[in-house]
């Protein structure tokens, strides 16, 4: 046998998604949290852990989380879906909204994930590109879902990578102007402290998506949740995979979900870094950093590309945004330790005099 029936040709062209992972002293990279959990609470999760079945499936579900979920929120558990990270949840909203025949409004710069998506189920994305300081064109965007046709869109806020946050009052008039499903992606909502969370009694077509890989240190563990109205989670289960949350990530994510309160201080230090990083980066006078309400900042840098590679080379990985529309010669450094951070300043610091020196 030496030929092979190609994929569906909706693949044609499309690009796997490439989180640019390559070993780094520091890894600025990934929007992670830069701390592990505590050895106190890795104990009481491995304890739980010795009271789990491995030959059984998990609770489909994962109940007994939906449960705390619902409870911290003051909803149902009716009104919480559980996956295997926001991606998947991500990827299950644009399975059950978009497809073919179907439109998603999409704000670039943005998560990159959502046009993905969309281009895997065959969904038709129309982009409302965001203005110069990457503010989201209210006006284009309430008139363009005013003509009924949009089935989802997604609001990300903090917007990454810009670090940017929505308009809340904008949100609430665009979902009462329609009932196109307005998902408001709050991954990074700790960072900012505000949240569309109140809203949702009043709106059936407002869904919002959170994580525990960021403010909650579980990127290696794959939990994210939705909260929205049950109509919409029904949706959402007929096409999730039934097992995706296995039964060990149940037991971490829901343990760690409980203790949320002690992760306060940790969540408060790494706005302290962040404020402390964007002011260290406007210092340097060809930086110039853009304000950001989460755990990472965007900054633009003459020649970008290049900076970017000799960043690695003193070993800081930060991501290379320059060639995306809208972003070029930006970078987006993730807030890391103290340690991580400084090294991460000097080594641009460095890079640039070296520069302007040899100009
Ligand atoms: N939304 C946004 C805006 C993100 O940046 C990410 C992670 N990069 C996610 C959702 C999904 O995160 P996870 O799958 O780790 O929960």
């Amino acid at each position: 046998m030496n030929s092979l029936r190609p994929a569906s040709s909706h693949l044609d062209g499309l690009a796997a998604y490439d989180p640019k992972f390559m070993p780094a002293q520091a890894y600025l990279s990934a929007n992670e949290n830069p701390n592990d959990i505590s050895i106190s609470l890795w104990k009481t999760i491995v304890k739980r852990m010795e009271a789990l079945p491995f030959n059984r499936y998990p609770d489909p579900l994962a109940n007994a989380f939906r449960e705390v979920i619902a409870e911290a929120n003051e909803l149902d558990r009716s009104e919480i879906l559980i996956g295997n990270g926001g991606d998947e949840l991500l990827f299950n909203l644009a399975l059950a909204w978009g497809g073919p025949d179907r439109s998603f409004l999409n704000l670039p710069p943005t998560f990159s994930v959502y046009a993905h998506n969309a281009a895997l189920t065959g969904t038709r994305v129309i982009d409302i590109p965001r203005k110069a300081d990457f503010s989201i064109d209210e006006e284009a965007v309430l008139s363009r879902v005013g003509k009924g046709d949009i089935d989802f869109m997604i609001i990300t806020s903090p917007n990454n990578p810009t670090g940017n946050l929505a308009d809340a009052s904008f949100i609430v008039e665009l979902l009462e102007s329609s009932d196109t499903l307005i998902i408001v992606d709050e991954a990074y909502g700790e960072f900012s402290s505000v949240s569309m969370r109140d809203h949702l009694p009043d709106h059936k077509n407002l869904v919002l998506l959170r994580t525990l890989s960021k403010a909650y240190c579980l990127a290696g563990v794959r939990i994210g949740y939705i909260m929205a109205h049950e109509e919409v989670i029904n949706e959402l289960i007929k096409v999730r995979q039934p097992y995706s949350v296995d039964a060990v990530s149940q037991v971490i994510g829901m343990t760690v979900y409980e203790q949320r309160a002690s992760f306060e201080s940790l969540i408060a230090d790494i706005i302290a870094e962040r404020d402390a990083l964007y002011e260290k980066l406007n210092e340097i006078p060809a930086v110039s950093a853009y304000p950001s309400a989460a755990n990472y900042i965007l900054f633009k840098v003459d020649e970008a590309d290049e900076v970017w590679h000799k960043l690695y080379e003193q070993g800081v990985l930060v991501r290379n945004f320059s060639s995306t529309p809208g972003l070029s010669d930006c970078l987006r450094v993730s807030v890391g330790s103290n340690e991580e951070n400084n090294l991460f300043i000097a080594a641009l610091t460095h890079i640039l005099e070296d520069k302007e020196s040899k100009a």
